[in-house]
């Protein structure tokens, strides 16, 4: 038995995922891109409107599906955020590139806008904008510089699915997106994910891609006559059995995503007062945002108060976790150039933010209880 009562995380189920593997099972087609990736694959490309929606084995996948993409090369330098999950980075240094860290923004936690321009360099072959628990990037301002240098902007929307900036989808409005499905997403199949391509001319090669380095999907829609090798690939598509478990939770998209909002606001609602009177800070999202109800998280004064509040809340059987370490300063970031101090923001804000308990099937009680010793927290 685990000493946590309330876990940070638990996987949830919306109710067809049984029903739905069982008849993946049934048609006979349980590899890749059967009926029920089609459907996902559908359901997104309508619910979004991205030009193409293909799930893929998981996030990481995904990302370097983009790195293929954008033909990342050795030597190339790819402009990350310093607050970010490894393989937001490692998707792109293990094609050769050299990671740019630039600070996040105090209020977001999300790639400072206003230092992206002094970090581009001639080398400079990409862009990476990760929204941080599902709220946008400056994306108007992030897309105009990227559109000036002709340098491609990718989202890292692991957490964003659903979320909107300024009335437009995230996953929508870099060249690609990416998305994730793991368990500790808001929708889930175990491991997943999906690459979205919103330009239209690197879908075939997307395709090509994750199939191999072959032209099968162009075969199997009778575009050729037969299937061969044409280009580097590898292999990125998921199970069919996997995408029926995901379609069960993607049709319950309102149901799961106001669960969330209810339990996000009643964080909120209920420990603004606490915060101010100990020092702490609550989640900051600027007006342009449609938040996706991915995290909720309190950003302590300090390491110290952090520590406490931890095994304040381990007492009481409830297990809240800290994020990002700072890539920069990773001993991988460190052998790619990073250098302490580099990004102060990110240092700073890594060593104080706590995520507290957020799932689909948290109930009131239990989030009741959260919130009760978060309260009785002093100091
Ligand atoms: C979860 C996550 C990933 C990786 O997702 P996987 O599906 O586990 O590969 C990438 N980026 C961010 C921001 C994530 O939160």
């Amino acid at each position: 038995m685990s000493r946590y009562k309330i876990p940070f995380n638990k996987p949830s189920f919306a109710g067809n995922e049984n029903r739905y593997i069982t008849d993946a099972i049934a048609r006979g087609h349980i590899s890749g891109d059967g009926h029920y990736s089609k459907s996902c694959h559908k359901l997104l490309e309508e619910t979004l409107g991205v030009a193409k929606a293909l799930l893929t084995t998981n996030c990481t996948h995904a990302l370097e599906m983009s790195a293929f993409l954008v033909d990342i090369r050795p030597g190339d330098e790819v402009i990350v955020p310093s607050f970010a999950f490894v393989t937001t980075v490692n998707a792109y240094v293990v094609r050769g590139a050299k990671p740019v860290f630039v600070d996040v923004r105090p209020d977001t936690l999300n790639l400072d806008e206003k230092l992206v321009e002094a970090a581009i360099t001639p080398r400079t072959k990409a862009i990476v904008a990760l929204h941080y628990a599902g709220v946008a990037c400056e994306m108007d301002q992030i897309l105009e510089i990227g559109r000036c240098r002709g340098i491609p902007v990718i989202e890292d929307n692991a957490h964003g699915l659903y979320g909107k900036y300024r009335g437009r989808w995230l996953g929508s409005m870099g060249c690609l997106a990416t998305q994730s499905f793991h368990e500790t997403k808001n929708f889930t199949c175990g491991e997943g994910g999906a690459l979205l391509i919103n330009d239209p001319a690197l879908i075939e090669r997307a395709e090509i891609i994750r199939e191999k380095g072959t032209n099968r999907s162009r075969f199997l829609r009778g575009l050729v006559h037969k299937y061969t090798w044409v280009d580097m690939g590898s292999s990125y598509l998921p199970s069919d059995m996997l995408a029926a478990f995901l379609l069960a939770q993607l049709e319950h998209r309102e149901e799961i995503q106001g669960r969330r909002k209810a339990i996000w606001q009643r964080y909120e609602r209920e420990l603004a007062g606490w915060a101010r009177a100990q020092g702490l800070t609550l989640p900051g999202v600027p007006a342009e945002c449609e938040q996706a109800w991915h995290m909720f998280y309190v950003l302590c004064r300090d390491t110290a108060q952090r520590e406490k509040l931890i095994d304040h809340l381990t007492e009481r059987g409830i297990l809240a976790v800290f994020h990002y370490l700072p890539l920069h300063m990773s001993d991988m970031g460190r052998k790619l150039g990073g250098q302490p101090g580099q990004c102060p923001v990110t240092e700073n804000i890594s060593a104080r933010l706590l995520r507290l308990p957020f799932f689909n099937s948290l109930t009131d009680e239990e989030q009741g209880e959260v919130i009760g010793a978060l309260q009785a927290f002093q100091g």
